[in-house]
């Protein structure tokens, strides 16, 4: 070498492995970091359920295809759960476990076969002990990506102290009981009530049980060098500081929303994932509708309907006289009734149901008014991109503290929780999307937040942190 000469040092890049619940609502925000990465130039290794894989790698493969060969590799294991399991509604929580004991064993081997890959750097996965106890074991550092908002998964973190409060029990509560505020919950005194703490909580009020859970969420979250969430600062800044003061040292990095961040990289391919096909026929119904007229309604990946709900919420949809677009997903409505005269607003031209949409191209298309939703954390983010406000309506878990944020705090929506009544959903339909002080209101507040939204994905601070940290991990 002359003098003079530096001598060039060629880093290998980082070889990220993503390892998501295989379920819709956690793989689509896991896809959209695992391209963000590929798009900094990192080597990324997906693992998916062979159910999931079935279902989606054929668009995963195309959505990849983009990129230079060997940047992605997707693979699959086990979920241990026979084909005719429905992965949905309350039966969903049975994939965790089952996962566990039928991935855990092949999953080291996965990690240590990585098909001319460099070795995995950094493993990110949903909240498995599990992964964990293999990434220590093989000494990778790991990640946790928590899939749903800042302010659920603090709310989650208090279960102790409601339940120490005396703020627990809540089953069996009347109407109005059930509206009194839960004062336990730092940062949330004004905010939370009873009837907005998790369906799991309303029943399972048992402190120790609270406690054992929240004791091993809080130190499994320690072990890991990181927390990533899908939110910003602007959005959850005084519950991320909550829960930046009980993690430390663990890095908390809030970097979404991811959808808006990868909107704005000019390479992304962006979509490709669904696990039902697409019915792409409905952006044309929307192509012939007035502007702003149409409201948007689904529940999602898991959420299962009993055949009244579907009735209540049909009926309630057509007597507003406003037209609506459904994404109806297959298998999703249990139970016998039936009512024929469903079907009716669809013959109107009211009304069009379809079984899966391109839900981020909907709520962005300019016919679309509002969003009829279980207030899921990615569609909740979706809508907020949108700036199209929405009606709440969960099924569990996050959703029920994701409504009350978007209702109370945040001011684009409107909260018909535990409430499935036509005249109820009528009168809400309407009061979304007829002219008036309310809709007002709400659309400016929907357009402010879409603003910030746009602002917090320019100035990428955590995201640029959580990038530099992933590179700088020497193993
Ligand atoms: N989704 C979609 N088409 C549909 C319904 C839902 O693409 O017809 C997508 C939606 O865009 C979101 C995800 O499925 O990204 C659902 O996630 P969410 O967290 O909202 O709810 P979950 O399914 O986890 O309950």
């Amino acid at each position: 070498m002359e003098e003079g000469e530096e001598e060039q040092v060629t880093v290998a890049p980082p070889h990220v492995l993503i390892f998501p619940l295989p379920i819709q609502g956690h793989v689509n925000p896991m896809l959209n970091l695992a391209e963000l990465f590929c798009l900094a130039g990192f080597h990324v290794t997906f693992i998916l359920s062979h159910y999931a894989y079935n279902r989606i790698h054929h668009a995963v493969t195309a959505r990849f295809s983009t990129y230079p060969a060997g940047k992605f590799s997707l693979r699959s294991i086990p979920d241990g759960l026979p084909d005719e399991h429905p992965r949905a509604g309350a039966r969903v929580l049975e994939l965790g476990s089952s996962l566990k004991s039928s991935a855990k064993p092949l999953l080291k081997q996965l990690i240590l076969t990585h098909q001319g890959q460099p070795s995995v750097t950094c493993i990110i996965t949903d909240a498995f002990e599990f992964v964990a106890d293999v990434a220590e074991e093989l000494r990778i550092p790991f990640m946790f990506f928590r899939t749903f908002s800042a302010c659920s998964f603090w709310a989650n973190f208090c279960v102790p102290q409601i339940a120490q409060a005396g703020e627990f029990p809540i089953q069996g509560m009347s109407h109005e009981e059930m509206d009194r505020p839960v004062r336990s919950v730092p940062g949330m005194e004004d905010i939370l009530r009873r009837r907005d703490i998790p369906r799991f909580w309303r029943v399972n009020c048992d402190i120790n049980l609270a406690k054992q859970t929240m004791k091993s969420a809080i130190q499994e979250s320690r072990r890991a060098k990181g927390i990533i969430l899908n939110t910003f600062e602007s959005l959850e800044g005084p519950i991320l500081s909550h829960i930046r003061s009980h993690l430390e040292p663990t890095r908390l990095y809030p970097i979404g929303p991811l959808q808006a961040r990868l909107l704005r990289k000019p390479n992304s391919a962006g979509g490709g994932g669904g696990f039902w096909k697409e019915d792409n026929n409905c952006m044309t119904w929307l192509d012939a509708q007035p502007d702003d007229s149409v409201v948007y309604v689904s529940m999602g990946s898991v959420t299962e309907l009993t055949q009244t709900q579907l009735n209540e919420l049909w009926h309630g949809l057509i007597n507003s006289g406003h037209r609506f677009l459904w994404a109806l997903r297959p298998e999703s409505v249990v139970g016998s009734e039936t009512d024929d005269r469903m079907g009716q607003g669809q013959g109107q031209g009211l009304g069009r149901v379809v079984g899966w949409a391109p839900q981020e191209d909907v709520l962005g298309h300019r016919a679309v008014g509002g969003f009829l939703t279980h207030s899921g954390w990615n569609s909740t983010l979706e809508s907020i991109i949108a700036g199209v406000p929405m009606i709440c309506w969960p099924y569990f878990a996050d959703q029920f503290i994701n409504s009350r944020y978007v209702s109370r705090v945040w001011k684009i929506g409107i909260d018909m929780k535990d409430v499935c009544h036509r005249l109820t959903v009528e009168k809400t339909v309407r009061e979304l999307m007829e002219k008036g002080e309310k809709r007002d209101d709400l659309l400016q507040k929907a357009y402010c937040m879409k603003q910030t939204a746009i602002k917090a994905v320019n100035n990428g601070s955590s995201f640029d942190i959580l990038i530099q940290d992933i590179r700088s991990i020497i193993i």
